[in-house]
């Protein structure tokens, strides 16, 4: 039948009239959202950009601060300030784009007021803004956006005034569980015991690093041996040990910061 045949193709036609406009603005809020992308990452170079250069600026602030010139508060109402923040942001991100931009309520809604300079030797840089899709079909709402930039100031590194974050300079010491004493040099002959072996029979011609005879030690004393027996002596030592496993031969130092070595005194030999 030609009527119904007519009809059918009628309906393609308002169906395709009413899909294809919501189609395109489909296309386009997309293409809008791809723009506020775009504005913050924008924002974002430039506020890398002034952040920087102010980086860079601080030095001489610092400088002329701790003289307590005042060079420095003309510097920090001049250079360190939202007012220059702003001035210099806007000429970055370009007066052009701004106004073409998605940005809500121009260039002058962009807010700076969260930005510190120089706190601790840190330059942190925030901007708040709203920004909403050029078709704004869907009745979105607008979106909050910020950007944020946190740069160390080229200062320098200062031990003094960075005591949060000063490596400790305490010097550390060499201790070991025997001994009252602590040692700075690691290699200290009190620390490092060179072991000799000699014989009962020649023992009486050793002498230790202070001239003195060896005696037996307690702990591994052995009288039942000969006189040909091998016996252990160190330099720094005053026994002569019958057992090469003697505590008395053995040395575990520990290094410890200097405020933890206790009541300990500095070594007499490597401590002068
Ligand atoms: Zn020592
Ligand atoms: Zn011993």
């Amino acid at each position: 039948m030609p009527s119904s045949c007519t009809s059918f193709k009628a309906n393609m036609t308002v169906e395709a009239a009413l899909v294809l406009p919501l189609f395109l603005f489909g296309i386009l809020f997309l293409y809008s959202l791809i723009e506020i992308i775009r504005l913050q990452s924008e924002f974002e170079q430039a506020l890398h950009q002034y952040g920087k250069k102010a980086a860079l600026h601080s030095y001489a602030y610092d400088k002329l601060q701790s003289n307590e010139s005042e060079a420095a508060d003309i510097i920090e109402g001049v250079g360190f300030s939202i007012l220059f923040l702003k001035k210099e942001f806007e000429n970055i991100v370009g007066q052009e784009y701004l106004e073409q931009s998605p940005l809500v309520g121009g260039k002058d809604q962009i807010q700076y007021l969260h930005s510190k300079f120089m706190d601790e030797d840190l330059i942190d840089l925030i901007l708040v803004y709203r920004a909403t899709p050029y078709y704004n079909i869907f009745k979105s709402s607008e979106m909050i956006l910020m950007n944020r930039c946190r740069l160390h100031a080229w200062t320098g590194y200062d031990l003094k005034k960075n005591t949060k974050t000063s490596i400790s300079r305490e010097q550390y010491v060499y201790i070991t569980n025997e001994s009252d004493v602590y040692h700075i040099n690691r290699n200290c002959t009190h620390l490092v015991l060179s072991i000799q072996q000699c014989t009962m029979n020649t023992l009486e011609h050793f002498r230790n690093n202070d001239g003195g005879r060896y005696s037996p030690c307690e702990f591994c004393e052995d009288n039942s041996g000969t006189q040909s027996r091998n016996i252990y002596i160190t330099e720094s030592g005053t026994k002569y040990h019958s057992s090469i496993q003697c505590s008395g031969l053995k040395r575990t130092a520990h290094v410890v910061p200097l405020s933890e070595a206790g009541a300990r005194r500095p070594c007499s030999r490597c401590s002068k």
